[in-house]
């Protein structure tokens, strides 16, 4: 039987180990310099998507599918908008803090186009933003509430700031660093190294590729038990990406 992401757990991979033009988009480990010349080391360890299909399945939260972090138009690059796709570990963390918001405004939150994971070579990302990290998300609507003026902007980072001190929450404005037609929410450059991965310092590709799989955590991420949704509403919050294509913002 064919080893498939709902058999073993997601497929972890050390992206010096991919192939050479995956390596040059996503540049693991490299030092990316952030808008105030602070300088980050790019995610080595990724989550890799087998396909479309899997990424709809794939939950990694009640209310948030591992898709929803993937929305990406034609400014990120061809090669990572085809399948098998990579998105670093850490944009779990990054769902579980969404997952906490979701809870506390009770009402779906929807990820921007663009909005959730980019690598280096998307055309948004001028420096290192946590969106090359997967620990950031730009929200356009809150429920039915578009996030396009200060009061609805102010009023949900209020609600995220207060939730925790892990959200940096970008204000709201028109400068650069600002935003005033989207929430931005990010944890920071955290990356994660999955329990299952052996680190080592070997930062080229090996003959032997370096992967594990992720062990199945409580709930399965495909069939999450009913129990754990206390509104009763389904799982999914977010339409498919091409149910619902907006504008993105640029930050
Ligand atoms: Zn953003």
């Amino acid at each position: 039987m064919a080893e498939t992401a709902s058999e073993s757990g997601l497929k972890i991979v050390d992206a010096f180990d991919l192939d050479p033009e995956l390596r040059a988009l996503l540049r693991p480990g490299e030092l990316a310099e952030g808008i105030g010349g602070q300088y980050h080391h790019l995610p080595r360890y990724f989550y890799e998507i087998p396909s479309h299909e899997a990424a709809r399945e794939i939950r990694l939260t009640p209310h948030f599918g591992l898709n929803e972090f993937l929305l990406v138009d034609l400014k990120e690059a061809q090669r990572l908008r085809n399948y098998p796709r990579y998105v670093p570990c850490a944009v779990r963390l990054l769902a579980f803090y969404l997952q906490r918001l979701r809870e506390a405004v009770g009402t779906p939150l929807h990820i921007a186009v663009n909005g959730g994971y980019r690598s280096p070579a998307h055309k948004l990302s001028l420096g290192a933003t946590p969106h090359m990290w997967g620990t950031a998300v730009d929200l356009y609507r809150v429920g039915s509430v578009v996030l396009r003026d200060q009061n609805s902007i102010e009023t949900y980072n209020r609600v995220a700031e207060e939730l925790s001190d892990d959200w940096w929450v970008m204000p709201y404005g028109h400068e650069i660093g600002k935003a005033d037609d989207h929430m931005h929410l990010d944890l920071g450059y955290v990356t994660h190294v999955p329990r299952e991965i052996n680190e080592d310092r070997h930062e080229a590709p090996q003959p032997v590729p370096r992967f594990a799989f992720e062990e199945r955590r409580r709930g399965d991420r495909r069939g999450w038990p009913e129990h754990t949704d206390l509104a009763g509403t389904p799982a999914a919050d977010s339409p498919a990406p091409d149910e619902d294509a907006v504008p993105d913002p640029p930050r």
